[in-house]
């Protein structure tokens, strides 16, 4: 048994665990082997992984989410379309967000062609429910959006 003031780090998820919390040496998220260190050190790694989140990948990652569905003009026009009440570059923001945690539950889908290509149009917003998308933007422009006309 390490000693109790000792604590696993993980690598992958950049995070300490408890030793209590992971039996066999193994990260409890994924799993990998993840090595004592000592509790003032895990505290340390703890708040430079924190600094430097979000990775550049995934920062990359929620961009690319970013410029697929503001493409062709698309963004100035979901924000004329829904006046919500506030900066358009909130509302980006705002939307960039929605869309990644609909990616996460399934209502919407990004594709892209498997290598960069020259056409635009491949890289592709897909909505999966309708019904779902509507609502989200909805609640996301607020009840005096321009969206609730239609009900
Ligand atoms: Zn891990």
């Amino acid at each position: 048994m390490p000693p109790p003031n000792t604590y696993l780090w993980c690598d992958y998820c950049r995070r300490s665990f408890k030793p209590t919390d992971a039996p066999d040496n193994l990260c409890p998220i994924c799993k990998s082997e993840i090595k004592p260190v000592g509790k003032f050190n895990a505290i340390l790694r703890g708040l430079v992984a924190n600094e430097l989140n979000p990775s550049p990948i995934v920062s990359k990652h929620r961009q690319l989410v970013k410029l697929i569905w503001t493409r062709n003009g698309a963004g100035e026009e979901y924000y004329r379309l829904l006046a919500p009440e506030m900066s358009y570059a909130k509302f980006e923001s705002a939307m960039t967000n929605l869309l990644c945690r609909g990616a996460e539950e399934g209502w919407v889908t990004f594709s892209m062609p498997p290598a960069p290509v020259d056409d635009e149009g491949l890289y592709i917003l897909k909505v999966n429910d309708e019904n779902r998308f509507l609502n989200e933007l909805q609640t996301l422009a607020g009840p005096d959006a321009a969206l609730a006309e239609g009900d």
